[in-house]
């Protein structure tokens, strides 16, 4: 097969419908959820949760403005422990499970079982911004989780928090076997202030309506064809569409300010105790390793000002 879905690089299609009253977003993630299961070694419960929540994070940072940029915390009591996940406006997403290999037996009708691996707990969603004016704003809601499996999660949040009536759905598809998925997607509905009564009842039809987002991604839809599916035929305009990747911050450079932040005794004790510091992101589970050399450079640095 030339085109197999998991081939096709992850997009958003950010979409307004019903006279500008209904925005729409949909991606497609199978190539991200991929990537963060490579880094993580992720199981496949925990994949399938890690997924959801980075292709949430990537639904809800469509409507950031540039510089700003979203993180979801998950903190489930569940065996797979807290999820992050963290999008920005331009389409970089990246996110970590605690415990990445941790499975679950399945549940009664075959399926993994996400909201039992998750567990009861809180989830938090972080929006900040400023940082090109030095600034860091942030705004930060909490809900209690309502049942872990996350898109009904994140629905509840943005709808009881946000104050914007939502309806958010999620899917990430394992192959059978080890660490390949098969497909990764979603799509977020939020109706804005002036919809009519008639096009709300529309959308709680189709939205329910809709096939699992996996099914469809697997038959090879685009963003486009799940916007479509979403709204059932509403007419709708594209306002932004952008590739999606996984993509981390972090760098050899910022592990070194992370460590002069510490201080100038810190970083002696370390080299005295250790000669030399492996520090690991936990976002992209990449590994900085600080030589004796790079150690006493930054103690010069911090000595000489
Ligand atoms: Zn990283």
């Amino acid at each position: 097969m030339t085109c197999a879905p998991s081939s096709r690089p992850d997009r958003l299609v950010h979409a307004i419908a019903a006279k500008d009253t209904v925005r729409v977003v949909a991606a497609t993630t199978t190539q991200l959820v991929q990537e963060a299961c490579r880094r993580h070694k992720a199981w496949k419960t925990a994949t399938v949760a890690l997924g959801r929540a980075l292709t949430g994070a990537a639904l809800i940072a469509s409507s950031l403005k540039t510089n700003e940029r979203v993180t979801i915390y998950i903190e489930g009591r569940g065996p797979i422990g807290t999820i992050a996940a963290e999008a920005d406006a331009h389409g970089a997403v990246r996110g970590y499970v605690q415990h990445p290999q941790t499975d679950m037996p399945l549940r009664p009708d075959g399926k993994l079982n996400v909201g039992a691996a998750v567990g009861k707990g809180v989830l938090h969603v972080i929006r900040e911004g400023g940082f090109e004016i030095g600034l860091k704003e942030s705004y930060r809601g909490s809900v209690p989780l309502v049942s872990g499996e996350i898109a009904e999660d994140l629905t509840y949040y943005l709808s009881a928090s946000e104050q914007i009536p939502s309806a958010m759905s999620l899917g990430v598809y394992m192959e059978p076997g080890d660490g390949v998925v098969g497909a990764a997607g979603g799509f977020l509905v939020q109706v804005l202030p002036g919809a009519d009564d008639a096009i709300v009842s529309h959308l709680e039809r189709t939205v329910a309506a809709a096939p699992p987002i996996t099914e469809m991604v697997r038959a090879g839809a685009t963003p486009e064809d799940l916007v479509q599916q979403a709204i059932g035929g509403l007419d709708w305009r594209l306002l932004a569409e952008r590739p999606l990747k996984f993509s981390c911050t972090c760098s050899h450079e910022r592990t070194e300010r992370l460590l002069r932040a510490l201080g100038v005794e810190e970083i002696k004790a370390l080299l005295a105790e250790q000669g030399q510091v492996e520090v690991t992101c936990h976002y992209c589970n990449a590994v900085y390793r600080l030589s004796a050399e790079d150690l006493q450079r930054l103690i010069a640095l911090e000595t000489n000002g």
